[in-house]
């Protein structure tokens, strides 16, 4: 069997899905990246979105300027209906547009206590917060269920996590980048009737804190990796996923209108090589914004698991 969106970024800048490719389950669980390390998770019933950030001020703007969350960039990416928001950390990279969406979509906002201050500034109702504290949280949300795992943030600034602390206060907005700090890191757990995945939206981890869960996707943070020894075996090892979609690996300072931008020096040979040597059954899927990721459901779903890891 194969897996029909096997791509790398090699032989990459073209969509590997597409839409709706022929002959796939397209009642599967849908996945479609946002950029940065934004995602939106369709199941069928309930929709998620993970760490959305889709304003993207260009890099002059973010140096020199508050940073303002803009609707109308974000809404064209978006689908029309969402459940819940989930934030792993409150870089503005992370959290920027996500209390402007929960209060538009009337969506639940899962973060830390960091990310609801940003929320609660912005005016988000409190009936849609809820609060992530440092030892993590297990929820369900409907026939769903969502696990905020402790986790570090990569140390891709010299060695060191950037802009660390907290924002506990609400802050006075619109901020600049350097008021949006880290307030903790979490991995994020999703499972759903479709099946799992685990968001690594930044590049480290706690071996211990992942070692319980399992996931049929992973969404690994690429930024900044190299500063966390095995990062790629450790994560994959400890959640034995079927599908690596790589994710904050692009330069979130361009509109997403012009494409996939690498980030530089976040070398996608590399990601692929490595993936292929911890897990050389497991899918990689290098999407593009425009691409639908299908993960198939029933008999396919366990071809699938089969298929791309054997025990
Ligand atoms: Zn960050």
């Amino acid at each position: 069997m194969t897996w029909p969106f096997r791509s790398t970024y090699g032989e990459l800048h073209r969509p590997i899905a597409g839409r709706d490719v022929p002959g796939h389950d397209a009642d599967g669980l849908r996945l479609r990246w946002l950029g940065t390390a934004g995602h939106v998770v369709e199941t069928g019933t309930q929709t998620f979105l993970i760490d959305p950030y889709l304003s993207r001020p260009g890099l002059l703007d973010v140096a020199a300027k508050p940073l303002v969350p803009s609707l109308g960039k974000c809404l064209p990416w978006l689908p029309k209906k969402v459940d819940a928001i989930f934030c792993g950390h409150s870089h503005f990279d992370h959290i920027l547009d996500a209390p402007m969406l929960a209060k538009h979509f009337g969506a639940q906002l899962f973060g830390s206590a960091s990310t609801l201050a940003f929320a609660r500034a912005e005016g988000v109702p409190e009936e849609l917060l809820i609060e992530v504290p440092p030892a993590g949280l297990r929820e369900k949300i409907g026939e769903s269920e969502v696990a905020f795992v402790p986790s570090k943030h990569g140390k891709l600034l010299f060695g060191q996590v950037p802009i660390p602390g907290e924002v506990l206060a609400p802050p006075k907005i619109p901020g600049r980048f350097f008021h949006y700090k880290m307030g903790g890191a979490f991995g994020i757990w999703l499972s759903t009737p479709k099946g799992a995945l685990y968001h690594n939206g930044s590049a480290d981890l706690v071996d211990a804190e992942v070692e319980p869960f399992e996931a049929d996707v992973v969404l690994l943070g690429l930024a900044g990796r190299y500063a966390t020894p095995r990062y790629i075996e450790r994560v994959l090892r400890a959640l034995g996923p079927r599908l690596v979609v790589p994710t904050h690996h692009d330069f979130f300072f361009t509109p997403m209108e012009r494409g996939v931008q690498l980030l530089p020096g976040v070398q996608m040979p590399a990601f692929v090589r490595d993936v292929n040597d911890i897990a050389p059954r497991a899918n990689i899927v290098a999407p593009t914004y425009a691409d639908n990721i299908v993960v198939p459901t029933g008999e396919a779903h366990e071809a699938f698991c089969e298929s791309y890891w054997p025990s």
